[in-house]
């Protein structure tokens, strides 16, 4: 199938319009390849009320890169046939106000890069044009920014953002697949969040790997309590622990 991936810029515009009216409804919510990042699950999970454990058995799967040896974790379809995004319903998507981030940003794909020496991000994207689409043929002017602004996709792409950043810094400082205890600290601290909030709770955070000199009761505190103060906490012990364990390994 010829798909058309064309680069913009963030001013750059294009005409798009998706709704029930459109002929293809639904189209793009089958021929399922899909990665969650951990906002993409902390926001899921919420939405249907699970604990993050269950969403996670569920409705995903989980991969070990062959490289990196970090946790992947893709979104398992509703059938092996049509590869049917198990939300979509006949009525559109039954998650729509938690959506992943790669569903709002459709049809735009978004890339960032990280200057190693100013830290200065740059991104990047793409406006994908595939053959089943048929939002390109009538519908609204957007500009890229306009776009991005209007999905909701911000929050998301900030921590997506952090994500590349502890997956750039892992390949940088620890080359070669992870070993499993460290993919298995990965991934609970960042996919699987209520089982860390209980690690917390009970644990503690592992002495020695990290976050040297304690935190702050009140940010444990807010960990406890609260989804995106737990991921930001998952996310600062995560890139912690890999520096800690590349500082062992020297
Ligand atoms: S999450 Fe919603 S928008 Fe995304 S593929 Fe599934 S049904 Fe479609
Ligand atoms: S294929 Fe394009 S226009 Fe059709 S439902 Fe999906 S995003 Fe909307």
């Amino acid at each position: 199938m010829n798909h058309n991936i064309v680069p913009v810029s963030a001013m750059d515009t294009f005409c798009f319009s998706c709704s029930p009216a459109v002929p293809c409804f639904n189209e793009c919510c089958r021929d399922l390849n899909q990665f969650l990042t951990p906002y993409d699950i902390l926001r899921l999970k919420n939405e249907l009320n699970l604990a993050s454990g269950e969403f996670l058995a569920q409705y995903t799967r989980m991969h070990t890169g062959p490289e990196s040896g970090l946790p992947i974790v893709t979104l398992k379809p509703h059938d092996t046939h049509r590869l049917t995004c198990p939300f979509v319903t006949p009525d559109g998507c039954r998650v729509y106000e938690n959506r992943p981030s790669s569903c709002r940003t459709y049809p735009l794909m978004r890339a960032v890069s990280r200057c190693r020496k100013t830290g200065k991000l740059t991104e990047q994207f793409w406006l994908l044009k595939e053959v089943h689409c048929r939002g390109f043929e009538a519908g609204d002017t957007w500009s890229v920014k306009q776009w991005i602004d209007q999905q909701g996709a911000a929050v998301y792409n900030e921590f997506n953002d952090r994500l590349m950043e502890i997956i750039g810094l892992k390949n940088q400082h620890l080359p070669g697949p992870l070993d499993g205890k460290s993919r298995q600290m990965f991934y609970t601290a960042l996919y699987d969040l209520d089982h860390f909030r209980s690690q917390i709770a009970n644990e503690g955070l592992p002495d020695g790997l990290g976050m040297d000199g304690g935190i702050a009761p009140a940010i444990l505190d807010a960990a406890v309590n609260d989804d995106v103060a737990l991921l930001d906490l998952g996310m600062q012990w995560v890139k912690q622990m890999l520096l800690f364990r590349n500082h062992h390994n020297r």
